[in-house]
C-alpha cells in the first residue's frame, strides 16, 4: 500500500546508538511514522567512554537522552524498551515485557557486546567498556584500587592494588593503558600520603603481534613506543589464559593485579538468532548488498552487528562513520522504495582511524596521509568535539580537555556505586 500523510509507512528502528539515530535524522521529511526503540534512554558517543572510565570526562558530557534528540521530530515516537525479538512472518517486534509493534520496514541497529571467548565468568574480575555503567564501574576500581593501596601496609599486596592490567591491544585498551599511565603520573601524585601513585604498574597485554592493529605497521611502532616512554608495560603475543580475583594469567605465569579491564573482544548483539540469518562467527549478520537480512527484504540490519565486504571487497570495520554510513544508506533506500524506485549496493567509504595513546601523542591513518605525535594529538581532539551533539556537550568536553592540558586535573574523580566498604 503506498504511503500517504494519513496511511504513512511504519518504519521501526531498534537501537539508538550511531547507526540508528543516523537513519532516523536521514528519514526526516520522508511519508513515514518512525517507532525509535532503544534498551537505553540515552544515545551515548562511546568513542569517548574511556575517559569516564578514567575520570576526565563526566557521564553527561558524552550522552544524550534520545527522547530530547527527537523533541521535535513529531513523527518519532521514542521508546525505552528491549526487543527480545522480531515475528517476521507477523511483521512485528517484540518486547520483552510482553508488548509488540507492527511495522511495515524494521531497521536493526542494536551494536556488540564483550565477548570474553568462551570464559564468560572472566567478566566478574575484568569489566568491558561498553555502556555509561561499564565506565562508572572501571572508573570506580581504578580510584578504589588507589584507595586501598593507600590504606595497606603489605608491600605485596599493595603492588597488587597499584597493578592495572588492561587485556587487549585495539584502540580501546591503548587509549586507556595510556590515561590511567597518566592519571597516576601526573594527576594523583600530590593527593596521596602513604603511596607513590607514580609507582604504579599498568600493563597492556595483547595476543596479536602489535597495537593497533588496525593502523599501519609504522604508526602501531609508534604508539608501542610512546606508551613504553610514558610508563606503560606493553606485551604483545600473550594470550591471557585466566582472569581472577587476584590477577590475570598469561604465558604460564600468573600477575597479580586487583583492576583488570577488559578490551579484547566483541560478540555482536542477539538480532540475527532473532531472525534466523547467518551469521560469522561474532554473531554478525551476514546481510545482503542492500544491507536487507538474507530472506526478509523489510529487514535492514547496520552497524556493528552486521558484517559486509563493502570497502573494495574488504569487510566494514566496526565504527561509528560505518554505522552512520550504512545508517544514512538505509534512510535513503526506504526514501527510494517509497518513490518506487530503488538503489545500487551500499558502498563504505573509509575516512580515516584514529587513536589517540597519550597527551599530546595520538596517531591518525589517513591510508596515504599518517599523523603521529602532537599534530595528530590535536587533529584527533578537534575532530572529537566535532561529532559531539550539540554546543552544550562540546563546550564541556573542550573545558575538561583544557583543564587537564593545563593542570593535569581530572574532575570526574568521584567513587560512585557504593561506600568505602572493603569487599577484596
Ligand atoms: C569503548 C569504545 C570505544 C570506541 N571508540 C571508537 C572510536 O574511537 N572511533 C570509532 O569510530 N568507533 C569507536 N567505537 C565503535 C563505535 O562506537 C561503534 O562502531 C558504534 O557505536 C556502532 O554503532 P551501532 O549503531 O551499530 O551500535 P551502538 O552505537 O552500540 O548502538 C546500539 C544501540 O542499540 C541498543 N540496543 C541493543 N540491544 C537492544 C535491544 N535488545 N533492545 C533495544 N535496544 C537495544 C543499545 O542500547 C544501543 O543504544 C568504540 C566503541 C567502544 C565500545
Amino acid at each position: 500500500m503506498p504511503a500517504t500523510p494519513q496511511n504513512p509507512h511504519r518504519v521501526v528502528i531498534v537501537g539508538a546508538g550511531f547507526g540508528g539515530l543516523e537513519a532516523t535524522y536521514r528519514l526526516k521529511g520522508a511519508p513515514v511514522q518512525i517507532t525509535l526503540v532503544d534498551r537505553r534512554n540515552h544515545h551515548l558517543f562511546q568513542p569517548l567512554l574511556y575517559q569516564v572510565a578514567t575520570a576526565s570526562l563526566a557521564t553527561s558530557d558524552i550522552a544524550w537522552p534520545i527522547r530530547y534528540l527527537m523533541h521535535d521530530r513529531r513523527e518519532v515516537t521514542t521508546l525505552f524498551a528491549t526487543v527480545s525479538g522480531v515475528d517476521a512472518a507477523g511483521h512485528r517486534v517484540m518486547l520483552e515485557d510482553g508488548a509488540s509493534l507492527p511495522y511495515d520496514t524494521l531497521v536493526l541497529a542494536t551494536g556488540v557486546r564483550h565477548a570474553y571467548f568462551g570464559h564468560d565468568e572472566w567478566e566478574t574480575y575484568a569489566p568491558g567498556l561498553k555502556t555509561l555503567e561499564d565506565a562508572t564501574t572501571i572508573r570506580r576500581r581504578i580510584l578504589v584500587a588507589f584507595e586501598r593501596a593507600e590504606r595497606e601496609t603489605d608491600p605485596e599486596r599493595r603492588a597488587a592494588r597499584l597493578t592495572f592490567v588492561i587485556v587487549g591491544g585495539g584502540p580501546t585498551g591503548v587509549e586507556l593503558a595510556g590515561t590511567i599511565t597518566e592519571m597516576a603520573r601526573h594527576t594523583l601524585p600530590g593527593d596521596f600520603r602513604n603511596i607513590d601513585t607514580r609507582k604504579a604498574r599498568v600493563v597492556l597485554i595483547e595476543a596479536g603481534p602489535r597495537v593497533l592493529a588496525g593502523f599501519a605497521d609504522d604508526l602501531s611502532a609508534y604508539a608501542k613506543e610512546s606508551l613504553e616512554r610514558i610508563g606503560v608495560e606493553v606485551v604483545l603475543g600473550e594470550a591471557v589464559t585466566d582472569c581472577t580475583r587476584e590477577g590475570v594469567v598469561y604465558g604460564g605465569k600468573t600477575l597479580k593485579a586487583k583492576t583488570i579491564i577488559w578490551a579484547a573482544g566483541v560478540r555482536a548483539s542477539p538480532a540475527g538468532e532473532w531472525l534466523g540469518a547467518p551469521l560469522d562467527r561474532a554473531g554478525r549478520i551476514q546481510v545482503e548488498p542492500d544491507l536487507t537480512v538474507p530472506g526478509h527484504p523489510d529487514i535492514f540490519a547496520i552497524g556493528d552487528t552486521i558484517t559486509i565486504n563493502a570497502w573494495d571487497g574488504k569487510p566494514v570495520p566496526g565504527i561509528a562513520p560505518a554505522a552512520k554510513q550504512e545508517g544514512r544508506y538505509v534512510a535513503n533506500l526506504i526514501k527510494a522504495r517509497l518513490r518506487g524506485e530503488t538503489l545500487g549496493p551500499f558502498r563504505y567509504n573509509h575516512a580515516g582511524s584514529l587513536a589517540q595513546i597519550g597527551k599530546r601523542l595520538a596517531v591518525i591513518d589517513f591510508g596515504r596521509i599518517k599523523l603521529k605525535g602532537a599534530i595528530a594529538w590535536w587533529i584527533w581532539g578537534i575532530a572529537h568535539i566535532y561529532f559531539l551533539i550539540g554546543l552544550r556537550h562540546r563546550l564541556a568536553v573542550a573545558l575538561s580537555w583544557l583543564w587537564i592540558y593545563i593542570r593535569d586535573q581530572r574532575a570526574a574523580r568521584l567513587i560512585t556505586q557504593g561506600s568505602s566498604k572493603v569487599t577484596s
